[in-house]
């Protein structure tokens, strides 16, 4: 299947490396660390750049480039995605690798940060392809990968078939099961419950919080959500369960409104038939910039980078930005975000909820011992909370946005690794 579809409000033309960077750097002088935590977080540890020739179906032989960055590990292996995308980018790879080690630190989870991405459109690839793309990726990452070194898992258009594939290359190429070296895997080999739909999960439970916060009751909130791949539509799906309105739903193909709300499934539905959700009969057709724009209590954009834009900002109308995609936010939206009251629930806070399972199914997966779904979920809005509580009380108590706060509660813990393991020099 070919779809030839647009990125969103803009292209992915503002570099995130850079506005990561600017993130820690005003973190770092907010907490006033010592020069050294900067000159090491600025920069990934180290990022490898492969090429992974693959025959494809018709005997061509296409060599598609790839990077695996791995960007801090003072508070244990790098962990994250790997991402199938035409348009990733080198610096894209980096800035969300940053991400990670402060993702990972907010939730207090015992990782640094990684991410790779490829540079290739799996839309158009067949399943063989896919196969053998993914089996040359994993050997050419497997010097640097395993269950103590870097633990990747699925991200934007990968999956768990993907991760099997991966698995099952890297437990041949070391000659035993180590089930351990990836997370986001099918429940069959070692995935666990609750996995695949902890990104979107996690992020209803902090839009939750956030809601009591402010006292907005779930039932007939209106909701609209950037996105329906594997964040968004679970997103959709739990927050129209709890009786919210799904009023608003994009993809990369068209977008859609209806003011009584949509039924997720249907939603689904109609994108499993026509491959959008644009279109959805019973919904009057927007732009992605309308639907950034809709008036609602809970915006999620679920999509990729640099989409709430200082142009659109100033018309955003939600309450509450609960970020269950990667950076989606850039410096200038958020300020003026900020000035107008929107209350914007970070990505490294909003969209863990991914990792944070992924971190359970580690676990389980280096104890041999699994847990059912409810425990996980339990676990899972439990950890949630708690960052979540974390987060709120320290942008309260400093007068911040709830991003310089995640950052410092992350940046803090991690230059309070490095330093205890010696790395920023002497006291
Ligand atoms: N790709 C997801 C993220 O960006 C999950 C990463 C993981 O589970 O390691 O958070």
């Amino acid at each position: 299947m070919e779809i030839k579809c647009g990125t969103g409000t803009e292209e992915l033309t503002l570099n995130c490396f850079e506005i990561c960077r600017r993130q820690v750097k005003e973190a770092c002088d907010a907490l006033d660390l010592e020069p050294a935590a900067y000159e090491i977080l600025k920069q990934p540890r180290r990022v490898m750049e492969v090429a992974v020739p693959v025959i494809m179906d018709d005997g061509h032989v296409r060599n598609f480039v790839g990077w695996r960055s791995q960007h801090n590990d003072a508070l244990g292996p790098f962990k994250g995605g790997l991402r199938f995308h035409p348009d990733v980018t080198v610096d894209e790879v980096k800035a969300l690798s940053m991400w990670m080690t402060f993702k990972c630190a907010v939730l207090g989870l015992p990782y640094g940060g990684g991410k790779g991405g490829v540079r290739c459109d799996p839309r158009g690839m067949s399943r063989g392809e896919l196969e053998r793309l993914s089996r040359g990726l994993m050997g050419a990452l497997a010097p640097i990968t395993g269950p103590e070194r870097d633990i990747p898992a699925p991200d934007v258009y990968t999956n768990p078939q993907i991760m099997a594939w991966m698995v099952d290359e890297f437990s041949r190429l070391r000659d035993y099961n180590s089930f351990g070296v990836m997370t986001g895997k099918p429940l069959l080999i070692g995935g666990s419950a609750g996995r695949n739909e902890a990104t979107g999960r996690g992020c209803v439970y902090t839009c939750l919080e956030a809601m009591k916060q402010l006292g907005i009751p779930v039932a007939g909130a209106r909701v609209a959500i950037q996105g329906f791949g594997n964040a968004g539509s679970v997103a959709a799906h739990l927050l129209h369960q709890r009786g919210a309105r799904i009023v608003a739903v994009g993809d990369s193909c068209g977008s859609t409104f209806q003011a009584g709300g949509m039924d997720p499934a249907a939603l689904a539905d109609h994108k499993r038939r026509t491959g959008t959700v644009g279109g959805f009969p019973t919904g009057t057709p927007i732009t992605t910039e309308q639907l950034l724009q809709t008036e609602c209590e809970v915006l999620i954009p679920a999509a990729l980078e640099n989409q709430l834009t200082a142009r659109v900002a100033g018309g955003v109308r939600a309450r509450i930005v609960g970020e269950a995609a990667n950076g989606p936010t850039t410096p200038e939206a958020d300020v003026i975000l900020f000035d107008r009251g929107v209350l914007v629930l970070p990505d490294i806070l909003a969209s863990a909820g991914g990792v944070t399972v992924s971190y359970f199914e580690w676990s389980q997966n280096l104890s041999g011992y699994y847990w059912s779904e409810q425990e996980v979920n339990q676990k899972l809005e439990w950890a949630m909370v708690r960052a979540f509580r974390t987060v709120y009380d320290m942008s309260q108590e400093r007068r911040i946005p709830m991003r310089s706060a995640a950052f410092m509660v992350a940046v803090k813990r991690v230059a309070d690794a490095m330093r205890v393991r010696g790395w920023l020099g002497p006291a």
